[in-house]
């Protein structure tokens, strides 16, 4: 007789939930019986919290409560409903999400709901129902007419009403007063009911072919168009959607139905999966023969693969260097092995790019996860490589979470690039989780650029990373001439502001006279038209966010560039009344407007996050460039990345100073980086490039190492800088903001921290500074304040923070308003 009082694994009666909200800890919620047998780590569970019902993530079991649990037994509520039988997150993703919260003092609920496709969370919604007593009741109102006997009366000739359907009815305020006053007296009562998941697989009819012995045998002979049918089944593999059959035999459904109905197909329902890429044009793929270079860097990766252990490179190679082919050798060669890879871009402009050619290369083995997929794109695709089907996933920053299995190899292309970085909670870094993710997978990650973070340099030169370089572009093709134009020359010249020099005028003319393209770039950062007052020097903000207001002429309004405020341009200063107002500076709008009336004969298109906010159009216009059929592109400093337009021998960059005036120790950096990377997009074919780069401070090191292609030199002279002035990579650096509409509100709690931050730093291992306003003083209506904390390292860091953190929860320091963010990227 098996013996039932001992069990192997014992029945857990409580679940540890980590919830998609801003709260750094787990809930226990006690598991009811049905569902103990059946819930597993990983998995998603409805559960209530506060009035609401809301998705959450099962991170343990726990068979009885542990002494930490600090809450009484009868308090512990149960779970409502379990939303998967096999778990979404694997182990591993729940490990690295767990580190990825815990070391940046975010919600791991965040995270895990970051690591998932969006869209998949069920929610619930409140349903209205008339009680017992209300339709006991209802006759006493029966000469009353306001909106809560309304109310009453719908709900008793339609027993319950979902809260949005009562306010489409009658009102969203009014509805939610009646309802509340309704329950008071008892004659309504409330509850949540689950809504399944906004996304769902995707299900079409389908036909397909049945052999011969289903087949009506007294049937009659085929028609044309039945025979149509057949022949189109035939072609591709006797199966075809519905819908496809019809377009390609050019026949009616009936024909079809008929031939159901004889047994010769039969129609069924299948789902199909939507890809991204199902009408993108692939590009051809070309035999190369690896360089030398190449050679000797893909076997050091090769190597590593082999030892299937933890190792990390920095690839170091200049633009046009064959990055990109080493990549995806890896990429094989990890596949050989049976391995998945991940490779991670900074941004969507990259994606079409790349995902093409590698769709070209690995055909459906390849996945896509940015965010400018569809939702239901997204969720196909992660599902797809939750299988195992595609073990190759190309993506931006959350990717790196992709819930591969066996991975081998792990890709940051441009690993310098900010967008990594998230920048609202759940703050991480893309690379420096993939770094993890690889150390904890054994695989071997290979962070790409031709212009390393600082701190990926260091690390290479500390020993972190292996340090492997490409020194040479592919094919010995020139580097491009980089060249300052120095516009207080041009200034004096003119005597005003002129966007553009004789110089880059002179140079875009040539340019086009030889059949060439070109690329004009603007700083996006600071560099748009807002209006000024020439009585009394203000320039017109934003009343939320104390921002200048971006002019927009399009629609002849200024708007918020943070909180999206819009308004009208006024006539007269708002500050002073005076009517002297005028425009200051360009975007890229006026400047595409501006090369158009000069240049009436090129054809021109424009790139920023207006058109790349349009899905597909930013694929659409790089096509079109690519094709030739566009002559020169204006845009932000997405063009400066990872394109590869042989026809381009121009590059002109508008101005520089207003990225390098940029009040974060970071500016140099970005601007060294960011002329680097465009000085690549010149000259990528067999012909020479240009870059013509605009400014007022034409003798700055990070212009002057960018015009020479130096990074060793911009990196000595940085490191320098950041070593004397106790910046990154020599301290951990974390960055507080208190953020609240009530300025006093911010300060005072800000103070409170910064006391408990001082005393949790009692042994001085940290630099406390602030409190500040943030340089971005308010922002959407809050005010905004900043504490900044230096440390000799991350440990210490993190000590000191948990300390103070714990302290001023304590203290009643209101937690919901602050911001916590390790390493940040963005000092704004
Ligand atoms: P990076 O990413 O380093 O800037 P790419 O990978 O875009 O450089 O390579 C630049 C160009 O050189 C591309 O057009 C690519 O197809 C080509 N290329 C790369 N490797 C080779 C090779 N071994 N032989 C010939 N062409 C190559
Ligand atoms: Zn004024
Ligand atoms: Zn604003």
């Amino acid at each position: 007789m098996p013996n039932f009082a001992v069990q192997d694994y014992p029945t857990p009666e409580f679940v540890e939930v980590a919830l998609p909200l801003p709260l750094r800890q787990t809930f226990t919620y006690r598991l009811p019986f049905g569902l103990r047998d059946s819930v597993k780590i990983g998995a998603r569970l409805l559960v209530p919290f506060g009035k609401r019902q809301i998705t959450g993530y099962a991170v343990a079991l726990h068979v009885k409560l542990s002494e930490e649990i600090e809450i009484e037994e009868a308090a512990i509520k149960e779970a409502a409903e379990l939303l998967d039988e096999e778990p979404l997150i694997t182990a591993e993703i729940l490990k690295l999400t767990q580190w990825t919260a815990d070391y940046y003092a975010s919600s791991w609920g965040e995270v895990l709901k970051a690591a998932l496709p969006a869209g998949i969370n069920a929610a619930s919604e409140q349903i209205i129902s008339i009680t017992a007593k209300g339709r006991d009741e209802i006759i006493k109102f029966s000469s009353v007419n306001t909106i809560k006997t309304q109310v009453l009366r719908y709900l008793a000739t339609n027993d319950e009403k979902s809260a949005r359907e009562l306010a489409n009815s009658f009102g969203t305020t009014q509805s939610q007063r009646a309802v509340r006053e309704l329950v008071k007296s008892g004659l309504v009562g409330t509850f949540q009911r689950t809504l399944t998941s906004q996304v769902k697989p995707k299900r079409r009819k389908a036909v397909r072919l049945l052999s011969p012995e289903n087949h009506d045998k007294n049937s009659q002979p085929t028609t044309a168009s039945q025979h149509k049918i057949i022949e189109t089944l035939l072609h591709s593999n006797g199966e075809m959607l519905f819908t496809e059959l019809i377009e390609k035999s050019d026949v009616g459904a009936s024909s079809i139905n008929t031939l159901a109905k004889r047994g010769v197909l039969e129609i069924f329902v299948r789902e199909v999966l939507r890809d991204p890429l199902s009408d993108a044009r692939l590009p051809k793929i070309t035999d190369l023969t690896l360089t030398d270079e190449q050679t000797k860097v893909l076997a050091e990766i090769e190597n590593a693969l082999d030892q299937a252990k933890y190792k990390a490179f920095l690839l170091h190679g200049v633009t046009g260097s064959g990055k990109t082919e080493l990549y995806i050798r890896a990429m094989k060669n990890a596949l050989d092995k049976n391995k998945s890879s991940l490779m991670l871009v900074p941004e969507i402009a990259l994606t079409p790019v790349f995902s093409r050619l590698l769709r070209a290369v690995f055909g459906d083995e390849v996945a896509i996860l940015h965010s400018n997929l569809s939702t239901g794109e997204r969720f196909d695709e992660w599902r797809r490589i939750r299988k195992g089907d595609a073990r190759i996933v190309i993506g931006t920053r959350s990717a790196v979470f992709a819930p591969l299995q066996n991975i081998g190899l792990i890709i940051v292309d441009e690993e310098h690039d900010g967008s990594y970085r998230q920048h609202e909670s759940p703050y991480y870094h893309g690379r420096d989780v993939a770094i993890v993710r690889a150390n904890y997978a054994g695989a071997v990650a290979v962070l790409g650029s031709a212009t390393p973070a600082l701190e990926s340099f260091h690390n290479s030169r500390i020993g972190k990373y292996e340090y492997v370089r490409l020194a040479n572009r592919v094919g010995n093709r020139p580097l491009a001439q980089a060249e300052i134009v120095d516009m207080r020359d041009v200034f004096k010249a003119f005597g005003k502001d002129v966007s553009f020099s004789p110089a880059l005028v002179q140079a875009i003319e040539e340019t086009h006279a030889r059949g060439e393209q070109s690329i004009i770039l603007l700083n996006r950062r600071g560099f748009s038209q807002f209006v000024l007052c020439r009585s009394c020097g203000e320039a017109i903000r934003c009343n939320n966010c104390d921002i200048t207001l971006t002019f927009h002429k399009r629609e002849g309004k200024l708007v918020c560039h943070y909180c999206n405020h819009r308004e009208k341009t006024p006539r007269s200063c708002p500050n002073c009344k005076s009517r002297y107002l005028f425009f200051v500076g360009e975007g890229t709008e006026q400047i595409e407007d501006v090369l158009k009336r000069k240049f009436s004969n090129l054809r021109i298109a424009r790139v920023d996050r207006d058109t790349t906010s349009k899905r597909r159009e930013l694929e659409k216009i790089l096509e079109k460039f690519s094709d030739g059929e566009i002559d020169m592109l204006v845009g932000t400093q997405m063009l400066a990345k990872g394109h590869d337009f042989p026809n381009v021998t121009l590059v002109g960059v508008i101005s520089v100073d207003a990225g390098l005036a940029l009040p974060d120790f970071r500016s140099a950096e970005r601007t060294f980086q960011l002329l680097t990377q465009v000085a690549g997009r010149a000259g990528r074919g067999s012909l020479q490039g240009r870059v013509l780069i605009q400014t007022y401070h034409p003798e700055h090191y990070a212009l002057l190492h960018a015009c020479a292609q130096d990074y060793d030199s911009f990196y000595a002279e940085e490191i320098g800088f950041r070593r004397k002035l106790s910046y990154p990579p020599f301290v951990a650096l974390a960055s507080i903001l208190i953020k609240h509409s009530n300025y006093n509100y911010a300060f005072d709690n800000a103070q409170i921290l910064k006391d408990c931050l001082n005393s949790a730093n009692s042994e001085k291992m940290c630099r406390i500074l602030g409190v500040a306003p943030a340089p971005l003083t308010r922002l959407k209506g809050e005010f905004r304040l900043q504490i900044l904390v230096k440390a000799r390292n991350r440990a210490k860091l993190r000590e000191t923070l948990d300390f103070a953190l714990h302290d001023a929860q304590e203290k009643f320091c209101d937690l919901k308003i602050v911001n916590v963010e390790i390493d940040p990227v963005n000092l704004l």
